[in-house]
Order: structure tokens, then C-alpha cells, then sequence
């Protein structure tokens, strides 16, 4: 096979006409005390306020809206660390599919009861990731269901699009952009809509140390396996596919850095979500707020973070701001 075709900024214009008013435009705010910190205009973008908890809805439910009927009749699957998970179990519902989500023993139980909740039937399968999509493969092989993976996906990509629309329109004047990475599906799309609009902008991707499969993957200059770790962004986990058809590609030629974040700045950047900005993050959605307490970023203008999610164990998060030990 050749040249995958990637998503362009027409599916990312689509994708926001055909998921309309369903999402949340989500608020974009200036930190007073990171702007103060950082000496430059810090912008957060409050993703984590979207619904089910994070902006994986936007790519789901576009991938969903964008199945022909009978596909719909059949239903979705994916394998997922939780928020895709979601997101999935969320746009099916919505739109009268049945969702199956398949993930891992490492998932965190407050993850697997949200999906539960919202009217998924859920599958734990194995210890890793590509475990659940053994699992996914087979649904799709013997039960005709169609799969909606979280991030290597023309329609999930351009549905995260959007969230890089908004940001652009929020706040032109942006000059760098702070995006979670993991597998690449939100900052390809974020990049693209944000670079269409604005070249110049530099795109940086931020992840942790432990288990960071895109940055390995660029290194090497092809799709890499990395050993999965706990980690306190466990929405930042897993692998990037080693068949990865559109996000490697789309991030090595869009995102401008990526940069690693220890365990201890990424707790640092959920404590301070939570005590200066008064927000409860999950740990793959405070890195950019952790990367910039860090003085990791460079340049002086107005730079966003965006807070990408907030689906995390509460007590886990109460050990971690009230300075108590905590252990991913
Ligand atoms: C999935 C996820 C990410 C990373 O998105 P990718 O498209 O996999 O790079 C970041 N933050 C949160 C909260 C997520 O759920």
C-alpha cells in the first residue's frame, strides 16, 4: 500500500458542522498566577470541562456520526484506557449504537465504572493494551462490529480538530501550544487546525517519562514498541501501533518538540491545578500546567495549555494535593 491519505482542515470544518451544538464549547482562561510565575500570557484551555470528562468525546462522536447506518446498527468497539472509552460509550449512546469497550487490568476501577455507567458493555482483557485490541480484533472479525480506535483514525483525528479551532479562535494571538500526547490523534488534529490557521505557531507535545511511545517513535523514525508502566498520567499509556497509519506520520511533520515530564512534575502540575486554578485535573491533563512550573517552555508569548482531562480516582487525587504519599 501506499501514502496514507491524512485528515486535511475540510475533514476538521466538516467534522465541526456535523457535531454541532452537541459538544461543549469549552472556556478558555488566563492563569494570573502561571502568567505571573512564567512572565508571559498563559492561556488554559478547559478541555476537562467537556462532557464524560475530556476532549476524546469530539473525535468519537464525529467517527460515529460518520458511519453509514448499518455500520450504526451493528455497533463499535475499541480498546481503551478509559477516556476514549467514554467518549465512545457516550456518542453510541447518543446516536442508538451499541458500544463494546475492551481495556486492560491496568485501568483504573473509577474508569471502568464510568464507561459501565454510561451504558457500554465492557470487556477487561490482559495486561496491556495491545491485550484489549486482541480482543477488539476479534469482535470485528466474528460479530461484524465496526472499530473505533482512540487516535490512528481520519475521523477521530479531524473530530480533536475542532478542539484546535476553537483554541485558535479563542485566542489568536497564541504563539506556543501545549498538547498531552500519547498517541497523537489530539495534537495531529489540534496541529493541523492550529498550523492552517496559524503557521507560525509552534506545537509542542508533552508526555511522561515513563512509557512515552511517540517520542521513542520519532527517534527511531518509525513506530516503536515501549514497555507500559504505571504512570500518574495513565491516560498518556499505551502503545502507538506499529501499524500506525495516520498520527506518527501527522506528528513528526506537524509537532515542532515533544518533552518528558518526571512523575513528580506531572503530581506538581495537578497540584497546582488544584490550588491556584481551583481545578481537578488527571494526570495527562495537568503536563502542560507541569511543564510550565517546570520552566520547560521556551519563548515569551502567550502560550496555552491545554487541560485535556479530569477523570481521576478522587482519592488518588486527594493523596496527591494534600501532600500525602501517593503511588500511580
Ligand atoms: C487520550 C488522552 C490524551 C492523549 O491523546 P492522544 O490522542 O492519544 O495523543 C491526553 N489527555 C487525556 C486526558 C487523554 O484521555
Amino acid at each position: 500500500m501506499g501514502a496514507h491519505t491524512h485528515p486535511d482542515m475540510t475533514d476538521v470544518l466538516k467534522a465541526r458542522a456535523r457535531l454541532g451544538g452537541q459538544l461543549r464549547r469549552t472556556p478558555m482562561v488566563i492563569s494570573e498566577s502561571l502568567t505571573r510565575r512564567c512572565a508571559r500570557p498563559v492561556h488554559l484551555k478547559l478541555e476537562h470541562h467537556q462532557i464524560t470528562g475530556s476532549f476524546k468525546l469530539r473525535g468519537a462522536m464525529n467517527a460515529v456520526l460518520s458511519l453509514s447506518e448499518e455500520e450504526r446498527s451493528r455497533g463499535v468497539t475499541a480498546a481503551s484506557t478509559g477516556n476514549h472509552g467514554r467518549g465512545l460509550a457516550y456518542a453510541a449512546r447518543k446516536a442508538g449504537a451499541r458500544a463494546v469497550i475492551c481495556m486492560s487490568k491496568l485501568v483504573p476501577k473509577n474508569k471502568v465504572e464510568g464507561i459501565e455507567r454510561l451504558g457500554a458493555d465492557i470487556k477487561i482483557v490482559g495486561k496491556s493494551q495491545d491485550d484489549a485490541q486482541e480482543e477488539v480484533d476479534r469482535l470485528v472479525r466474528e460479530e461484524g462490529l465496526t472499530m473505533l480506535p482512540p487516535f490512528d483514525h481520519r475521523d477521530i483525528i479531524a473530530g480533536q480538530g475542532t478542539l484546535g479551532l476553537e483554541i485558535m479562535e479563542q485566542a489568536p494571538e497564541l504563539e506556543t501550544l501545549l498538547v498531552p500526547l500519547s498517541g497523537g490523534g489530539l495534537i495531529s488534529g489540534v496541529a493541523l487546525a492550529a498550523k492552517t490557521l496559524k503557521p507560525e505557531i509552534k506545537v509542542i507535545g508533552l508526555t511522561m517519562e515513563r512509557g512515552a511511545a511517540m517520542h521513542e517513535s520519532l527517534k527511531a523514525g518509525k513506530p516503536v514498541l515501549v514497555e507500559e508502566l504505571p504512570t500518574l498520567a495513565d491516560s498518556l499509556g499505551g502503545g502507538i501501533g506499529l501499524e500506525n497509519r495516520h498520527s506518527f506520520a501527522m506528528v513528526r511533520d506537524l509537532v515542532d518538540d515533544t518533552l518528558l515530564l518526571s512523575e513528580e512534575e506531572i503530581a506538581e502540575g495537578l497540584r497546582h491545578a488544584y490550588w491556584e486554578e481551583q481545578e481537578i485535573l488527571e494526570g495527562g491533563g495537568a503536563v502542560g500546567i507541569a511543564a510550565l512550573l517546570a520552566d520547560r517552555i521556551p519563548g515569551k508569548g502567550p502560550v496555552c495549555a491545554v487541560l485535556s482531562g479530569r477523570n481521576i480516582d478522587m482519592s488518588l487525587h486527594n493523596k496527591i494535593v494534600s501532600g500525602q504519599a501517593w503511588d500511580a
